[in-house]
Formats: structure tokens, C-alpha cells, sequence
């Protein structure tokens, strides 16, 4: 049986129609489950017998299982266990602008990022829609609060679960869904062309993140597997198109890892290869884990490093470090509750 949260107020009006029952039906259900959050179709007191009965018959209304949270000032994780135990991270962090939720998409990434934490687990399935709504419903539950902004940057690549991600986000851009502007919420890509392409074709309103990561094929090469099948300059020319359709900026993320991307040279490279482009390049120090070897840029390097960009016009921002006091930066948390489990197991 499908979870509820899998169906957009669309397909569920279809529904409907298919099984006789008047379309408004679907936004009354809506309210139900995303404004009074009811927990059992029972609950849903302006249904008819045989519309409850409907729904119960064909539907769940499962939620996930948190199994695990660290909170620190600003930053709280969130280990959910799926129905088929695999497990699943979702981190809030805390801005000046608001909060903002990064979500799973997938269990495990095949995308192969070599300073990925979480793609050290290859990719065991996609999360349904509803796994990545829940993520969202779990903890505005859990903590009591409505979240701002949703951003697609945790475990996963978006865009190899695409027709989920694009129903999640009509789902939490629909007003009698989650409601959330298309502004709050954006999706990050390592950069699968086509899909991309895709992407500019469904028109979605959202904001789109490229992880970029290097200046150029040879350093990229060695980061992203993603590179050897899409070069930089595909990815360049697609986002020039993306822009031009869409008119929107887009965010280049750049992981400052030393010794490999963070030199002067490469930050002319940068500033050449994102030249007239309408964007911005947010640099992120590394969060360092014991598993890769890679280590954090230099404080003076990374202030070099947006120096040069800014010299160059090219406008930069520097992400805040979020979590690696937890022990638990993005990717990190499943690794260490499995660890600790094994750990007790011995
Ligand atoms: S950085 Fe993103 S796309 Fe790359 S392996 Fe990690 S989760 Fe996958």
C-alpha cells in the first residue's frame, strides 16, 4: 500500500475522480494531514464512511522513527528509521533568515564523491515521496516549530530520484500542502546534465545549487565521479541555459579541502570559468572525519581564496561550519550510530 504522503493534491483529485467521489474531497484530506496533522484517516471528520473506508483500504499514514538526535547551539540532527530499517539523516540548522532543513533523498549515493561521508554507503533504493515529507513533518512535530526553508543536500543525489523530487516539491510548494515559497527551497545537483535539462523543461521555480567543487576537469576528476561522464564545460554550458530561461541565479558550492582546490591559481581559474555567469559561489570549509583523508583548508586560505573571487567580481560567500562539534557533520551522523552500535555489539 502507498503512504498518503506519497500523493500530490493532483494525482489524489484524479484518484478520486477515478473512484467517484467529488474532487474537493482531495483539498479537504490535504488539510487534514498537512494543516491539523491528523495521524489516522479516521480522524478526517468531514469525510463520508465510504471515503475513510477508501482511504484506509488503499493507504497508509505512516510516519518515520527518529532513533537518534544531537542538537548543539545551532544545528540539530535527525537519525530516522525507514519501515525497511534502512536508516536516513535530516540536519536543521538555525539562520539569522530562519531554519533551514537539509533532507535525504535517497538511502546510500552511487554518485561516488570521494570526500563524501555519505556516499561511502552506495546507494540502496530511493526514498519515496512521503520518506522525504515525513523528514520535514517529523521534526516541525518534534520541535514544535514550522521550517522555513527545505534544502535537498543530505544523504543522496536529487536528481537520481527525480520524478520523486519533483513531487515532493510540488507537494511542499502547494498551498494547502506544506506551503513553502518555491524561493525556500532549493535543490543541489553534482550535476547530471539531463537532468538538468529535464529540470529547465518542468519549470520548477526553485532554487538550483551546483556542486562544483573545482575549477576545472583534472581536479574535478579526482573529487566527482560525475565528471568523467559530464565535463565541467557541459555543466557550464547547461547551467548558461538554465539561467537564461529561468533568469534565476544560481549557487556554485565549492568544499574547501587543502593542499587540493584551495590555491590562488585555482581561485583565478574559478573566477574565469563562473565569469558574466548570474550566480554566486558559497565555500564551505570541510567537515573532516576519520574515514577520508582529506583535511580543511587554512582560515588564511579560505580568506585568500574569497579575496581573489571578490577581486574578480565574482560574487562569494563563506558557509558557516554547521555541526562538526556534534561529531555529527552532514553525512556523518548514520556512520557514527552504526558505529556505536557495533561497538556495543562486540
Ligand atoms: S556529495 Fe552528494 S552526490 Fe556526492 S556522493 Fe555525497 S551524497 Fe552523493
Amino acid at each position: 500500500m502507498k503512504n498518503i504522503y506519497d500523493i500530490t493534491l493532483e494525482k489524489l483529485e484524479l484518484y478520486f475522480i477515478d473512484n467517484n467521489i467529488k474532487k474537493f474531497k482531495a483539498t479537504q484530506v490535504f488539510e487534514w494531514l498537512y494543516k491539523k496533522r491528523v495521524t489516522s484517516f479516521l480522524e478526517m471528520t468531514n469525510l463520508k464512511k465510504e471515503e475513510m473506508e477508501l482511504l484506509n483500504n488503499n493507504f497508509t499514514i505512516n510516519n518515520l522513527k527518529i532513533i537518534s538526535k544531537l542538537e548543539d547551539k545551532d544545528v540539530k540532527k535527525y537519525l530516522f528509521e525507514l519501515s525497511d530499517k534502512n536508516k536516513i539523516e535530516a540536519v536543521l540548522m538555525n539562520h539569522d533568515y530562519g531554519n533551514s532543513l537539509c533532507i535525504s533523498t535517497q538511502v546510500g549515493c552511487n554518485m561516488g564523491c570521494t570526500f563524501c561521508e555519505s556516499g561511502r554507503l552506495k546507494k540502496v533504493r530511493n526514498l519515496e515521496v512521503s520518506e522525504m515529507i515525513l523528514q520535514i513533518i517529523c521534526i516541525e512535530e518534534n520541535l514544535n516549530t514550522r521550517i522555513s526553508h527545505i534544502v535537498l543536500m543530505g544523504i543522496g543525489e536529487p536528481f537520481d530520484n527525480y520524478l520523486n523530487v519533483i513531487d515532493f516539491i510540488n507537494i511542499v510548494n502547494c498551498n494547502k500542502g506544506l506551503d513553502l515559497g518555491s524561493r525556500h527551497i532549493t535543490v543541489s545537483t553534482c550535476g547530471i546534465v539531463p537532468k538538468i535539462k529535464e529540470f529547465i523543461k518542468d519549470g520548477k521555480q526553485v532554487n538550483l545549487a551546483i556542486s562544483l567543487h573545482a575549477p576545472n576537469n583534472e581536479i574535478r576528476n579526482k573529487l566527482m565521479a560525475i565528471n568523467k561522464t559530464y565535463k565541467i564545460e557541459d555543466l557550464i554550458n547547461i547551467i548558461k541555459e538554465y539561467i537564461k530561461v529561468t533568469n534565476r541565479r544560481v549557487t556554485f558550492e565549492y568544499i574547501m579541502l587543502d593542499g587540493i582546490n584551495d590555491t590562488i591559481e585555482n581561485a583565478v581559474e574559478l573566477s574565469r570559468l563562473l565569469r558574466g555567469i548570474n550566480s554566486y559561489v558559497n565555500l564551505i570549509p570541510y567537515n573532516e572525519t576519520s574515514h577520508i583523508e582529506y583535511r580543511k583548508s587554512k582560515k588564511e586560505k579560505i580568506m585568500a581564496f574569497y579575496d581573489t573571487l571578490k577581486k574578480n567580481n565574482i560574487n562569494v560567500t563563506i558557509r558557516k561550519e554547521f555541526g562538526s562539534n556534534l561529531k555529527g557533520a552532514c553525512g556523518q551522523l548514520r556512520s557514527l550510530y552504526e558505529e556505536e552500535l557495533w561497538s556495543m555489539h562486540i
